[in-house]
């Protein structure tokens, strides 16, 4: 998504070779607009999916699970972080290690409102590790509903999170795929395949994991 792609590159800050800070725009303050486009570049790509549910992790997925909600005119359900272990009761739980935090986090989601009928999109922010989406591709699994892809805003691509899904079986779309960076300095996967051994992106089915 050009649109994105120019904006990191005005606005991110690059921390270090790993970390990027895009809190003007997408996950501290929210540009309202572009949150609502990429809702809509994600119900485009996955359009013809039959996606009844939206799902993501608290809290910066939830604005653009909103707007990929609103533009698939779907609900959409946020899985919350929890410290405690002691309530399991109609919850579906996975554990996630943050790498960038270091500590390892429960996220649940009410037996409520995910089940076996549901067509699952899950969005977010960031794919960095991947431990996150994990996370959040085994609750889909436990629910029974069909994982039907998962969309991030920026992808790391460097780091190991696409791999971990892909190997999954879950089909991953990235809207800003960022190849490197350091400070002052972002290569996106689109510009290396623009030069002549472009990847071919091959679809999957996705199944979960
Ligand atoms: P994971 O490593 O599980 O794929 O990433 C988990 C979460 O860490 C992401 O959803 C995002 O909120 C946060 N995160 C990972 N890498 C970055 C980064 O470079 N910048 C920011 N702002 N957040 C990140």
């Amino acid at each position: 998504m050009k649109q994105l792609e120019e904006r990191i590159r005005r606005e991110g800050q690059i921390l270090s070779d790993k970390v990027l800070k895009v809190d003007s725009f997408l996950n501290h303050q929210v540009d309202t607009e572009l949150a609502l486009e990429i809702g809509r570049e994600f119900a485009r790509i996955f359009a013809d999916r039959g996606i009844t549910k939206v799902l993501t992790i608290e809290a910066s997925g939830i604005q653009f699970a909103m707007a990929a909600g609103i533009a698939l005119g779907v609900p959409f359900v946020y899985a919350k972080k929890k410290k405690a272990v002691t309530l399991t009761e109609n919850l579906y739980t996975a554990q996630v290690h943050s790498f960038t935090r270091q500590e390892t986090y429960q996220v649940s989601i009410s037996q409520n409102y995910l089940g076996p009928e549901e067509r699952v999109l899950i969005v977010d922010d960031f794919l960095a590790t991947g431990a996150a989406l994990v996370g959040l591709v085994d609750i889909v699994k436990q629910s029974g509903a069909r994982l039907c892809g998962v969309g991030c805003v920026i992808e790391k691509s460097f780091q190991e999170g696409r791999g971990l899904l892909e190997e999954c079986g879950v089909e991953v779309h990235s809207l800003a795929r960022i190849a490197s960076m350091a400070p002052g300095r972002v290569t996106y996967v689109s510009e290396l395949e623009a030069e002549p051994a472009a990847a071919g992106a091959a679809g999957m089915d996705g199944a979960g994991c």
